[in-house]
């Protein structure tokens, strides 16, 4: 039998997080001439600053009075830019292996010969030298709607997040959104957006009457006031229009239930077809009176905001504090050779979860990564003012 491997990508080093301190340590390892990769689960970089606050200023960076978590990381974007590090997004790491020991002295001495192989939920794999764990307070994953029967309905109905392609695809008439945030709102609009023009385009079911349904567990809406008054607008013109426009609901309750699909789970693999259209999912909510009613829908996109979680890193063997993984505070290494931390993943005594720390802890990982990858404790120091050598890996001057 022939075994599909993935061809590992090779790379002096992984780092694992693409908030601030992961992006500032692609800087400090391109000072020094290191190679790397940046993987994390959500789609964009920037972590905590922009899943969190994005749009608040933040006052304590050096040399910055105040800036937007949004603006830090465009600022650490540009500054990183010299250095090309592909970022890979969606990729949740879920594997760290430390390859065998070499065997020989002379392949010990080889520092091009990779010491880790680390593979993602989807199938990446890199074979890397040094692994850089960045991985803040954990992956950023979808918060799960707990609702009777839903499993069978996971990736075949009901997905998270994002639903515009499917909806083209499976050209669905009732859409429902759950969650009431700045991502559950514009989902909704869009979906209405989206049934809006396949109404309007020839073939595509238009006369089927559709139907975009937010519900979410509170009367009220948590997003910015612009999206909330956007959302109010429309639902107000859809009361007020004829039967053959697109209409747009708001309910106050939660989904409890999915009956069970008709058709065997098999189908949802079978990308040729379109299973979200071939079997009707139906589907049990309770309003605010604790009414229960039934519904059939074509769509379900789950929009509860993210949680962090730690996932796989417990399992590698890393000491570990309250979650937080122990380093040495020289060079930011962990009890496992060739694994660094840095960043609010991170503790030792005095740690102070703070962006200006986690930029120290990256320089210092920096220096104890380059021992490793060039095999010498001789890693010569610099200043980015002064050295000719930095201002060409900073493309401030051509090549040599
Ligand atoms: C509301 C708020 C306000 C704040 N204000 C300030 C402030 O004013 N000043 C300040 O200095 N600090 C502030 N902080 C703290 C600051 O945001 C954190 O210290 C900083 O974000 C830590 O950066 P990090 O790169 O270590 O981790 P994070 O920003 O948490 O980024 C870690 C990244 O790693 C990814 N990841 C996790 N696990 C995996 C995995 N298995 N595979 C792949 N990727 C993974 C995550 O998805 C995430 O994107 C604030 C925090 C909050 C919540």
């Amino acid at each position: 039998m022939v075994l599909n491997t993935p061809t590992p990508i090779h790379t002096d080093v992984l780092i694992i997080g693409a908030g601030p301190v992961g992006l500032f340590q692609v800087f400090e390892l391109g000072l020094l001439g290191i190679s790397c990769h940046l993987i994390d689960p959500l789609p964009r970089p920037g972590g905590q600053c922009i899943e969190l606050y994005a749009s608040k200023p933040i006052y304590d960076i050096p040399g910055l009075p105040a800036c937007t978590g949004q603006e830090l990381i465009e600022r650490l974007l540009t500054q990183i830019k010299p250095f090309n590090a592909p970022f890979h997004g969606g990729q949740l790491v879920t594997q760290l292996e430390t390859l065998l020991p070499p065997v020989s002295q002379e392949a010990a001495q080889d520092p091009s010969a990779p010491r880790f192989r680390v593979s993602t939920a989807s199938g990446l794999v890199f074979a890397v030298k040094a692994v850089v764990l960045a991985c803040g307070v954990g992956a950023f994953l979808p918060r799960p709607l707990v609702s009777l029967g839903l499993e069978p309905w996971l990736g075949r109905g009901v997905f998270y997040g994002d639903i515009q392609d499917r909806i083209r695809q499976t050209l669905s008439h009732e859409v429902w959104v759950v969650g009431g945030d700045e991502a559950a709102l514009s989902e909704a609009l869009q979906s209405l957006e989206t049934l809006e023009h396949l109404a309007a385009t020839p073939n595509t079911g238009g006369d089927t009457p559709a139907q975009v349904t937010l519900i979410h567990r509170r009367e009220q809406l948590d997003a910015p006031k612009g999206l909330i008054d956007q959302f109010k607008n429309k639902l107000a013109s859809s009361a007020r229009a004829g039967p053959q426009t697109v209409k747009l609901q708001f309910l106050h309750g939660q989904i409890t239930a999915f009956e069970a699909p008709s058709a065997p789970a098999r189908e949802v693999f079978d990308a040729s077809r379109a299973p979200e259209a071939s079997s009707p999912l139906r589907l049990t909510w309770v309003d605010a009176a604790l009414h229960s009613h039934n519904a059939s829908v074509d769509l379900v996109s789950v929009n509860l905001g993210l949680s962090p979680q730690l996932g796989p890193l417990s399992e590698w063997g890393l000491a570990m504090k309250k979650k937080q993984v122990i380093v040495n505070t020289e060079d930011f290494s962990t009890n496992c050779e060739g694994v660094f931390a840095v960043g609010d993943i991170n503790t030792y005594a005095g740690k102070k979860k703070l962006i200006l720390s986690g930029f120290h802890e990256a320089t210092l990982a920096a220096y104890g990564i380059a021992k490793r990858v060039f095999q010498t404790d001789k890693i010569p120091f610099e200043y980015t003012t002064a050295s000719p050598r930095l201002h060409e890996r900073l493309g401030l001057a051509p090549q040599r």
